[in-house]
């Protein structure tokens, strides 16, 4: 699945390669991924040319000419830059450029190709009620959004309405590079602790950015991330040992989730 790190390369590479294409034409196989009819979906698209791409949390934002076209891949899928004539076995969507390229889109499970009309961005509700993107917060406002909040942390942090973009692939390194168990409650973090995290959160998302993200997602030209797992610190390594102290990683139930921990580095 999807999270921050690979959404952040797919803007990157869309902005890289997608940028200044025009669209000649659009077809659509799976009409339930749309939020307005396929005829107004097409119509919108058509003859628009593609601006910069952004994101928020799961979502994808490139500017047209005339609105937005927005991507969401939900549980994981393709996003692929192909020539017209040779594409992909599975797509959901294709948009096809004027100059012979086309840009399939495929969802493995469910995902959604939204069109937003000329100033109405603000009013599309499932990017809209989204926390800000987890790595844009200076860390006095990382601090402000934990003031005064209760509950675990772990869960604190996977509600992308605090925050987006942290998902159950990233959380257990991210807790565990700042020391912190996933069931600590809010309240008894210290300042220092909530900095730990701040700083935390950037490190693990900048390391796999750096490496273009995850092995198991495709980018825009069909590679891969060099991200995988042995690049990962704690999360999935249950009893091997911990990078810091050689302990016993432990892979424990934290409420309804299951976290990855060192029992000496996270101490409840
Ligand atoms: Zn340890």
């Amino acid at each position: 699945m999807p999270e921050l790190p690979e959404i952040f390369c797919r803007a990157r590479e869309m902005n890289e390669y997608l940028t200044g294409r025009t669209i000649a034409s659009v077809e659509v196989k799976q009409p339930k991924c749309l939020n307005v009819p396929v005829e107004t979906f097409m119509e919108g698209l058509r003859g628009n040319t593609l601006g910069p791409t952004t994101y928020h949390g799961k979502w994808l934002l490139t500017e047209l000419t005339q609105g937005h076209l927005l991507v969401n891949l939900g549980m994981g899928g393709e996003l692929l830059l192909v020539d017209h004539d040779v594409m992909p076995e599975k797509w959901r969507v294709r948009i096809d450029f004027c100059d012979g390229k086309t840009f399939a889109v495929n969802f493995w499970w469910f995902g959604s190709t939204h069109y937003v009309a000329p100033g109405a961005l603000a009013q599309h509700q499932q990017s809209a009620k989204l926390g800000p993107n987890a790595l844009d917060l200076t860390a006095d406002q990382f601090q402000a959004i934990l003031a005064g909040r209760r509950g675990r942390i772990k869960s604190f942090l996977l509600d992308q309405s605090n925050l987006a973009g942290i998902g159950n692939a990233y959380i257990h390194d991210i807790l565990f590079r700042a020391g912190i168990h996933p069931s600590r409650s809010i309240s008894t973090l210290g300042d220092r602790e909530r900095h730990e995290l701040f700083l935390s959160i950037r490190t693990e998302f900048e390391r796999s950015i750096e490496k273009g993200a995850a092995q198991y997602e495709l980018n825009l030209l069909g590679g891969r991330g060099e991200f995988g797992v042995a690049d990962l610190l704690v999360g999935y390594r249950e009893g091997k040992p911990c990078p810091t102290c050689a302990a016993e990683i432990l892979k424990v139930k934290t409420g309804s989730t299951t976290s990855y921990i060192c029992p000496k580095c996270q101490v409840l």
